[in-house]
Protein backbone atom coordinates (compact mmCIF):
# COMPACT_ATOMS: atom_id res chain seq x y z
CA UNK A 1 0.00 0.00 0.00
CA UNK A 2 1.30 3.17 -1.00
CA UNK A 3 1.81 5.95 1.73
CA UNK A 4 1.60 9.73 1.98
CA UNK A 5 5.00 10.34 2.44
CA UNK A 6 5.37 8.19 -1.09
CA UNK A 7 3.19 10.64 -2.59
CA UNK A 8 5.33 13.49 -1.14
CA UNK A 9 8.69 12.06 -2.42
CA UNK A 10 7.32 12.14 -5.69
CA UNK A 11 5.88 15.67 -5.21
CA UNK A 12 2.59 17.40 -5.10
CA UNK A 13 3.16 21.38 -5.79
CA UNK A 14 0.45 22.37 -8.19
CA UNK A 15 -1.25 18.85 -8.09
CA UNK A 16 -5.03 18.90 -7.55
CA UNK A 17 -5.49 16.26 -4.53
CA UNK A 18 -9.08 14.53 -3.82
CA UNK A 19 -8.74 13.50 0.06
CA UNK A 20 -11.40 11.53 1.61
CA UNK A 21 -11.52 12.50 5.19
CA UNK A 22 -13.89 11.36 8.12
CA UNK A 23 -15.58 14.52 9.07
CA UNK A 24 -18.71 12.78 10.70
CA UNK A 25 -18.57 14.41 14.03
CA UNK A 26 -21.31 14.61 16.46
CA UNK A 27 -23.31 17.11 16.27
CA UNK A 28 -26.37 19.08 18.75
CA UNK A 29 -29.27 17.96 17.85
CA UNK A 30 -30.93 21.77 18.29
CA UNK A 31 -28.28 24.22 18.09
CA UNK A 32 -26.36 22.37 15.20
CA UNK A 33 -22.79 22.96 16.70
CA UNK A 34 -20.14 20.26 16.85
CA UNK A 35 -19.71 18.43 20.49
CA UNK A 36 -16.36 16.86 20.05
CA UNK A 37 -14.63 17.63 17.06
CA UNK A 38 -11.83 14.92 17.86
CA UNK A 39 -12.70 13.30 13.96
CA UNK A 40 -11.55 16.77 12.54
CA UNK A 41 -8.25 17.19 14.80
CA UNK A 42 -7.35 13.76 13.59
CA UNK A 43 -7.79 14.92 10.03
CA UNK A 44 -5.37 17.64 10.57
CA UNK A 45 -1.76 15.63 10.33
CA UNK A 46 -2.78 14.89 6.51
CA UNK A 47 -4.56 17.87 5.34
CA UNK A 48 -1.50 20.00 6.63
CA UNK A 49 1.37 18.06 5.46
CA UNK A 50 -0.51 18.45 1.81
CA UNK A 51 -1.12 21.97 2.10
CA UNK A 52 2.52 22.67 3.19
CA UNK A 53 3.82 20.64 0.06
CA UNK A 54 1.54 22.69 -2.06
CA UNK A 55 -1.19 20.87 -2.88
CA UNK A 56 -4.70 21.98 -4.03
CA UNK A 57 -6.70 20.00 -1.61
CA UNK A 58 -10.13 18.85 -2.39
CA UNK A 59 -11.81 17.04 0.76
CA UNK A 60 -14.63 15.24 0.65
CA UNK A 61 -16.42 13.87 3.44
CA UNK A 62 -20.24 12.80 5.05
CA UNK A 63 -22.08 13.62 8.11
CA UNK A 64 -24.57 11.83 9.49
CA UNK A 65 -27.22 10.00 7.41
CA UNK A 66 -28.83 12.18 4.98
CA UNK A 67 -31.30 10.52 2.51
CA UNK A 68 -29.64 10.77 -0.74
CA UNK A 69 -30.93 14.24 -1.08
CA UNK A 70 -29.10 17.46 0.37
CA UNK A 71 -30.31 18.43 3.78
CA UNK A 72 -29.98 21.42 5.50
CA UNK A 73 -29.72 20.14 8.57
CA UNK A 74 -26.76 17.74 7.58
CA UNK A 75 -24.84 20.38 5.98
CA UNK A 76 -20.82 20.19 6.16
CA UNK A 77 -21.48 23.83 6.94
CA UNK A 78 -19.96 23.56 10.89
CA UNK A 79 -17.44 21.32 9.99
CA UNK A 80 -15.85 23.96 7.02
CA UNK A 81 -16.10 26.30 10.16
CA UNK A 82 -13.83 24.21 12.60
CA UNK A 83 -11.80 22.76 10.03
CA UNK A 84 -10.90 26.39 9.17
CA UNK A 85 -10.42 27.46 12.48
CA UNK A 86 -8.08 24.90 13.40
CA UNK A 87 -5.88 24.80 10.13
CA UNK A 88 -5.89 28.57 10.38
CA UNK A 89 -7.31 29.14 6.82
CA UNK A 90 -10.34 29.79 4.88
CA UNK A 91 -11.73 26.66 4.43
CA UNK A 92 -14.54 27.45 1.28
CA UNK A 93 -17.41 25.07 1.03
CA UNK A 94 -18.86 24.06 -2.10
CA UNK A 95 -22.68 24.26 -2.50
CA UNK A 96 -22.67 20.54 -4.14
CA UNK A 97 -20.94 17.46 -4.06
CA UNK A 98 -19.17 17.20 -7.35
CA UNK A 99 -21.58 19.58 -9.28
CA UNK A 100 -21.35 22.85 -11.23
CA UNK A 101 -19.72 24.50 -7.91
CA UNK A 102 -17.67 21.95 -6.91
CA UNK A 103 -16.15 22.18 -10.72
CA UNK A 104 -15.38 26.22 -10.40
CA UNK A 105 -13.90 26.01 -7.18
CA UNK A 106 -11.73 22.82 -7.24
CA UNK A 107 -10.75 24.35 -10.80
CA UNK A 108 -10.11 27.93 -8.69
CA UNK A 109 -8.33 26.26 -6.33
CA UNK A 110 -4.16 27.81 -5.52
CA UNK A 111 -1.70 25.82 -4.14
CA UNK A 112 -2.18 24.39 -0.16
CA UNK A 113 -5.53 26.21 -0.74
CA UNK A 114 -8.12 23.84 0.79
CA UNK A 115 -11.63 23.19 -0.48
CA UNK A 116 -14.38 20.93 1.50
CA UNK A 117 -17.38 19.95 -1.11
CA UNK A 118 -20.82 19.60 0.63
CA UNK A 119 -21.57 15.90 2.55
CA UNK A 120 -21.14 13.30 0.19
CA UNK A 121 -24.16 11.41 1.01
CA UNK A 122 -26.16 14.30 -0.65
CA UNK A 123 -25.72 11.99 -3.80
CA UNK A 124 -27.58 9.01 -3.40
CA UNK A 125 -24.91 7.44 -5.67
CA UNK A 126 -22.27 7.24 -3.06
CA UNK A 127 -23.87 5.00 -0.96
CA UNK A 128 -25.87 2.95 -3.96
CA UNK A 129 -25.79 -0.69 -4.46
CA UNK A 130 -25.22 -0.56 -7.95
CA UNK A 131 -21.73 -0.07 -9.30
CA UNK A 132 -22.41 1.76 -12.07
CA UNK A 133 -24.32 4.39 -10.12
CA UNK A 134 -21.81 5.14 -8.17
CA UNK A 135 -18.97 4.84 -10.83
CA UNK A 136 -20.55 7.51 -12.60
CA UNK A 137 -20.31 9.74 -9.19
CA UNK A 138 -16.79 8.56 -8.90
CA UNK A 139 -16.36 9.90 -12.15
CA UNK A 140 -17.21 12.63 -11.30
CA UNK A 141 -15.04 12.89 -8.11
CA UNK A 142 -12.09 11.50 -9.97
CA UNK A 143 -12.57 14.98 -12.48
CA UNK A 144 -11.59 16.99 -9.62
CA UNK A 145 -8.38 15.56 -9.35
CA UNK A 146 -5.52 13.88 -10.59
CA UNK A 147 -4.56 11.99 -7.57
CA UNK A 148 -6.67 10.07 -4.22
CA UNK A 149 -5.66 10.26 -1.10
CA UNK A 150 -7.66 8.04 1.62
CA UNK A 151 -7.34 8.77 5.00
CA UNK A 152 -10.95 8.16 6.42
CA UNK A 153 -10.05 4.91 8.23
CA UNK A 154 -13.95 5.18 9.44
CA UNK A 155 -15.34 4.84 6.31
CA UNK A 156 -12.97 2.39 4.92
CA UNK A 157 -15.03 -0.90 5.70
CA UNK A 158 -17.53 0.89 3.18
CA UNK A 159 -18.04 0.36 -0.43
CA UNK A 160 -18.66 3.72 -1.13
CA UNK A 161 -17.78 5.83 -4.33
CA UNK A 162 -15.97 8.27 -2.27
CA UNK A 163 -13.99 5.72 -0.84
CA UNK A 164 -13.82 2.94 -3.06
CA UNK A 165 -14.96 3.78 -6.77
CA UNK A 166 -12.79 6.71 -6.44
CA UNK A 167 -9.52 4.76 -6.22
CA UNK A 168 -10.42 2.80 -9.67
CA UNK A 169 -9.84 5.60 -11.69
CA UNK A 170 -7.23 7.95 -9.76
CA UNK A 171 -3.39 6.72 -8.04
CA UNK A 172 -4.05 6.25 -5.14
CA UNK A 173 -2.33 6.43 -1.42
CA UNK A 174 -2.80 5.89 2.35
CA UNK A 175 -3.10 9.18 4.32
CA UNK A 176 -1.33 8.98 7.74
CA UNK A 177 -4.69 8.58 9.90
CA UNK A 178 -5.16 5.47 7.82
CA UNK A 179 -1.65 4.04 8.53
CA UNK A 180 -1.66 4.99 11.63
CA UNK A 181 -4.84 2.89 12.72
CA UNK A 182 -3.93 0.16 10.48
CA UNK A 183 -0.75 0.08 12.61
CA UNK A 184 -2.59 0.19 15.81
CA UNK A 185 -4.40 -2.77 14.47
CA UNK A 186 -2.65 -4.95 13.00
CA UNK A 187 -0.33 -4.76 16.64
CA UNK A 188 -3.83 -5.94 18.21
CA UNK A 189 -4.25 -9.36 15.72
CA UNK A 190 -0.68 -9.88 14.95
CA UNK A 191 1.20 -11.80 17.76
CA UNK A 192 -0.40 -9.39 20.62
CA UNK A 193 1.80 -8.85 23.55
CA UNK A 194 0.46 -10.83 26.84
CA UNK A 195 -1.66 -10.73 29.25
CA UNK A 196 -4.15 -9.30 26.30
CA UNK A 197 -7.52 -7.74 27.43
CA UNK A 198 -10.26 -6.99 25.74
CA UNK A 199 -12.87 -5.07 27.36
CA UNK A 200 -16.69 -4.83 25.74
CA UNK A 201 -19.69 -2.58 26.40
CA UNK A 202 -21.98 -0.28 24.71
CA UNK A 203 -25.44 -1.33 24.26
CA UNK A 204 -25.91 -4.11 22.01
CA UNK A 205 -24.69 -7.67 22.40
CA UNK A 206 -26.10 -8.62 18.72
CA UNK A 207 -23.81 -5.78 17.48
CA UNK A 208 -20.40 -7.26 18.62
CA UNK A 209 -21.36 -10.72 18.42
CA UNK A 210 -19.17 -11.16 15.62
CA UNK A 211 -15.91 -9.49 16.75
CA UNK A 212 -16.67 -11.54 20.41
CA UNK A 213 -16.30 -14.57 18.53
CA UNK A 214 -12.91 -13.31 16.46
CA UNK A 215 -11.12 -12.07 19.12
CA UNK A 216 -12.02 -14.95 22.16
CA UNK A 217 -9.69 -17.34 20.65
CA UNK A 218 -6.73 -14.98 20.76
CA UNK A 219 -7.88 -13.08 23.92
CA UNK A 220 -6.42 -14.08 27.75
CA UNK A 221 -9.80 -11.99 29.22
CA UNK A 222 -12.71 -10.48 27.82
CA UNK A 223 -14.30 -8.66 30.13
CA UNK A 224 -18.38 -7.09 29.71
CA UNK A 225 -19.61 -4.45 30.87
CA UNK A 226 -22.47 -2.10 29.11
CA UNK A 227 -26.11 -2.83 27.90
CA UNK A 228 -24.75 -6.18 26.53
CA UNK A 229 -23.68 -7.95 29.78
CA UNK A 230 -27.19 -8.35 30.67
CA UNK A 231 -27.81 -10.77 28.09
CA UNK A 232 -24.71 -12.65 29.11
CA UNK A 233 -26.24 -12.28 32.82
CA UNK A 234 -29.83 -14.03 32.10
CA UNK A 235 -27.66 -16.71 29.91
CA UNK A 236 -26.04 -17.67 33.32
CA UNK A 237 -29.51 -17.76 35.11
CA UNK A 238 -29.97 -14.46 36.41
CA UNK A 239 -32.89 -12.29 36.25
CA UNK A 240 -32.24 -8.96 35.34
CA UNK A 241 -35.71 -6.75 35.68
CA UNK A 242 -36.00 -4.33 33.31
CA UNK A 243 -32.33 -4.05 31.76
CA UNK A 244 -31.34 -4.36 28.00
CA UNK A 245 -31.99 -7.51 27.07
CA UNK A 246 -31.60 -9.79 23.88
CA UNK A 247 -33.63 -12.38 24.22
CA UNK A 248 -32.70 -14.27 21.02
CA UNK A 249 -29.00 -13.72 22.00
CA UNK A 250 -29.36 -15.88 24.99
CA UNK A 251 -27.98 -19.19 23.89
CA UNK A 252 -25.14 -17.77 22.00
CA UNK A 253 -24.37 -16.52 24.85
CA UNK A 254 -24.71 -19.08 27.01
CA UNK A 255 -22.27 -21.14 24.34
CA UNK A 256 -19.81 -18.45 24.58
CA UNK A 257 -19.61 -18.88 28.11
CA UNK A 258 -19.21 -22.63 28.02
CA UNK A 259 -16.49 -21.94 25.16
CA UNK A 260 -14.77 -19.51 26.95
CA UNK A 261 -14.52 -20.74 30.50
CA UNK A 262 -12.41 -17.90 32.69
CA UNK A 263 -11.47 -15.61 30.21
CA UNK A 264 -15.16 -14.16 29.89
CA UNK A 265 -15.40 -11.99 32.89
CA UNK A 266 -18.85 -10.76 33.80
CA UNK A 267 -19.92 -7.84 36.28
CA UNK A 268 -19.92 -8.43 39.64
CA UNK A 269 -22.41 -5.63 41.10
CA UNK A 270 -24.55 -3.05 38.73
CA UNK A 271 -26.05 0.30 39.54
CA UNK A 272 -29.53 -0.02 39.00
CA UNK A 273 -32.43 2.39 38.60
CA UNK A 274 -36.61 2.61 37.98
CA UNK A 275 -36.28 4.72 35.10
CA UNK A 276 -33.64 5.84 32.54
CA UNK A 277 -32.76 9.67 34.30
CA UNK A 278 -30.39 11.28 35.82
CA UNK A 279 -32.04 12.55 38.61
CA UNK A 280 -33.50 9.45 39.81
CA UNK A 281 -32.40 7.38 42.98
CA UNK A 282 -30.09 4.40 42.47
CA UNK A 283 -29.51 1.50 44.08
CA UNK A 284 -26.15 -0.76 43.52
CA UNK A 285 -26.38 -4.45 44.30
CA UNK A 286 -25.41 -7.88 43.48
CA UNK A 287 -25.53 -8.83 39.82
CA UNK A 288 -27.89 -12.01 41.10
CA UNK A 289 -30.47 -9.37 42.82
CA UNK A 290 -31.31 -6.89 40.29
CA UNK A 291 -35.04 -6.01 41.16
CA UNK A 292 -37.27 -6.86 38.97
CA UNK A 293 -38.87 -3.47 38.50
CA UNK A 294 -35.65 -1.86 37.57
CA UNK A 295 -32.69 -1.63 35.01
CA UNK A 296 -29.07 -2.14 35.36
CA UNK A 297 -27.66 1.09 34.28
CA UNK A 298 -23.97 0.91 34.74
CA UNK A 299 -21.47 -1.55 36.52
CA UNK A 300 -21.01 -0.65 40.09
CA UNK A 301 -17.64 -0.49 42.14
CA UNK A 302 -16.75 -3.92 42.71
CA UNK A 303 -16.80 -4.62 39.24
CA UNK A 304 -14.48 -1.71 38.22
CA UNK A 305 -11.85 -2.86 40.85
CA UNK A 306 -12.50 -6.61 39.51
CA UNK A 307 -11.75 -4.93 35.95
CA UNK A 308 -8.91 -2.99 37.05
CA UNK A 309 -7.45 -5.94 38.60
CA UNK A 310 -7.25 -7.56 35.28
CA UNK A 311 -6.31 -4.85 33.26
CA UNK A 312 -3.84 -3.83 35.77
CA UNK A 313 -1.24 -6.53 34.98
CA UNK A 314 -2.61 -6.47 31.09
CA UNK A 315 0.49 -5.44 28.10
CA UNK A 316 -2.30 -5.34 25.44
CA UNK A 317 -5.70 -3.87 25.83
CA UNK A 318 -8.54 -2.82 23.32
CA UNK A 319 -11.49 -1.59 24.87
CA UNK A 320 -14.80 -0.63 23.09
CA UNK A 321 -17.85 0.61 24.47
CA UNK A 322 -19.04 2.49 27.59
CA UNK A 323 -19.91 0.63 30.80
CA UNK A 324 -22.79 2.09 31.52
CA UNK A 325 -24.77 4.96 30.07
CA UNK A 326 -22.41 7.53 30.95
CA UNK A 327 -24.23 10.54 28.80
CA UNK A 328 -26.45 10.72 32.22
CA UNK A 329 -24.18 11.75 35.40
CA UNK A 330 -25.55 9.70 37.70
CA UNK A 331 -24.44 6.67 35.24
CA UNK A 332 -20.84 7.73 34.92
CA UNK A 333 -18.69 6.09 37.78
CA UNK A 334 -17.93 2.57 35.75
CA UNK A 335 -17.25 4.06 32.37
CA UNK A 336 -14.88 6.34 34.16
CA UNK A 337 -13.17 3.91 36.62
CA UNK A 338 -12.83 1.59 33.47
CA UNK A 339 -11.42 3.85 30.92
CA UNK A 340 -8.96 5.46 33.56
CA UNK A 341 -7.70 1.53 34.52
CA UNK A 342 -7.18 1.43 30.39
CA UNK A 343 -5.27 4.60 30.41
CA UNK A 344 -3.06 3.29 33.22
CA UNK A 345 -2.14 0.39 31.36
CA UNK A 346 1.69 -0.54 30.83
CA UNK A 347 1.55 -1.32 27.23
CA UNK A 348 -0.38 -0.78 24.50
CA UNK A 349 -3.81 0.55 24.98
CA UNK A 350 -6.72 1.07 22.44
CA UNK A 351 -9.57 3.29 22.34
CA UNK A 352 -11.90 1.99 19.44
CA UNK A 353 -15.80 3.43 19.03
CA UNK A 354 -17.08 6.68 18.52
CA UNK A 355 -19.04 6.74 22.22
CA UNK A 356 -15.92 5.22 23.89
CA UNK A 357 -13.55 7.78 22.64
CA UNK A 358 -16.11 10.71 23.08
CA UNK A 359 -16.81 9.03 26.56
CA UNK A 360 -12.82 9.64 27.12
CA UNK A 361 -13.16 13.55 25.87
CA UNK A 362 -16.57 14.14 27.84
CA UNK A 363 -15.64 12.64 31.45
CA UNK A 364 -11.87 14.95 31.06
CA UNK A 365 -9.80 11.78 30.89
CA UNK A 366 -6.17 12.55 29.38
CA UNK A 367 -6.00 11.70 25.87
CA UNK A 368 -2.20 11.47 26.12
CA UNK A 369 -2.84 8.02 28.36
CA UNK A 370 -4.15 6.02 25.70
CA UNK A 371 -1.76 3.94 22.88
CA UNK A 372 -4.24 5.15 20.18
CA UNK A 373 -7.80 6.61 20.55
CA UNK A 374 -9.11 5.16 17.42
CA UNK A 375 -11.50 7.32 15.07
CA UNK A 376 -13.51 4.39 13.50
CA UNK A 377 -15.72 2.28 15.69
CA UNK A 378 -17.30 0.30 12.74
CA UNK A 379 -14.07 0.02 10.69
CA UNK A 380 -11.70 -1.17 13.88
CA UNK A 381 -14.62 -3.73 15.08
CA UNK A 382 -14.93 -5.20 11.43
CA UNK A 383 -10.81 -5.26 11.50
CA UNK A 384 -10.89 -7.23 14.23
CA UNK A 385 -13.42 -9.74 13.18
CA UNK A 386 -11.16 -10.65 10.37
CA UNK A 387 -13.17 -9.23 7.31
CA UNK A 388 -12.04 -7.52 4.51
CA UNK A 389 -12.56 -3.83 4.31
CA UNK A 390 -13.53 -2.64 0.79
CA UNK A 391 -11.69 0.64 1.28
CA UNK A 392 -8.24 -1.03 2.37
CA UNK A 393 -8.20 -3.93 -0.26
CA UNK A 394 -8.87 -1.38 -3.20
CA UNK A 395 -5.55 0.79 -1.64
CA UNK A 396 -3.49 -2.10 -1.81
CA UNK A 397 -3.94 -3.48 -5.55
P1 LIG B 1 -19.19 2.63 20.75
O1 LIG B 1 -19.74 3.77 19.93
O2 LIG B 1 -18.06 3.08 21.63
O3 LIG B 1 -18.87 1.42 19.94
P2 LIG B 1 -21.84 1.67 21.39
O4 LIG B 1 -22.39 2.51 20.31
O5 LIG B 1 -21.83 0.21 21.21
O6 LIG B 1 -20.36 2.18 21.78
O7 LIG B 1 -22.65 1.92 22.74
C1 LIG B 1 -22.75 3.18 23.34
C2 LIG B 1 -24.05 3.32 24.09
O8 LIG B 1 -24.28 2.25 25.01
C3 LIG B 1 -24.08 4.58 24.92
O9 LIG B 1 -24.99 5.48 24.34
C4 LIG B 1 -24.52 4.12 26.31
O10 LIG B 1 -25.49 4.96 26.90
C5 LIG B 1 -25.11 2.75 26.03
N1 LIG B 1 -25.11 1.91 27.23
C6 LIG B 1 -24.07 1.55 27.99
N2 LIG B 1 -24.48 0.84 29.05
C7 LIG B 1 -25.82 0.71 28.96
C8 LIG B 1 -26.83 0.10 29.79
N3 LIG B 1 -26.52 -0.55 30.91
N4 LIG B 1 -28.11 0.18 29.37
C9 LIG B 1 -28.42 0.84 28.24
N5 LIG B 1 -27.52 1.45 27.43
C10 LIG B 1 -26.23 1.39 27.79
MG1 LIG C 1 -21.74 4.10 19.08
Amino acid sequence: MRTLDDLLAEGVSGRRVFLRADLNVPLDKSTRAITDDGRIRASLPTLQALRDAGARVVVAAHLGRPKGAPDPQYSLAPVAARLGELLGADVPLAADVAGEDARTRAGALGDGDVLLLENVRFEAAETSKDDAERGELADRFAALADVFVDDAFGAVHRKHASVYDVALRLPHVAGRLVATELGVLTRLTRDPERPYVVVLGGSKVSDKLAVIEALLPKVDRLLVGGGMCFTFLAAQGHGVGKSLLEADQVETCRRLLAEAGERIVLPLDVVCAPEFSAEVETTTVPVDQIPDDQMGLDVGPRTVEAFGRELGGARTVFWNGPMGVFELSTFQAGTRGVAEAVGAVDGLSVVGGGDSAAAVRQLGLDEAAYGHISTGGGASLEYLEGRQLPGLAVLAD
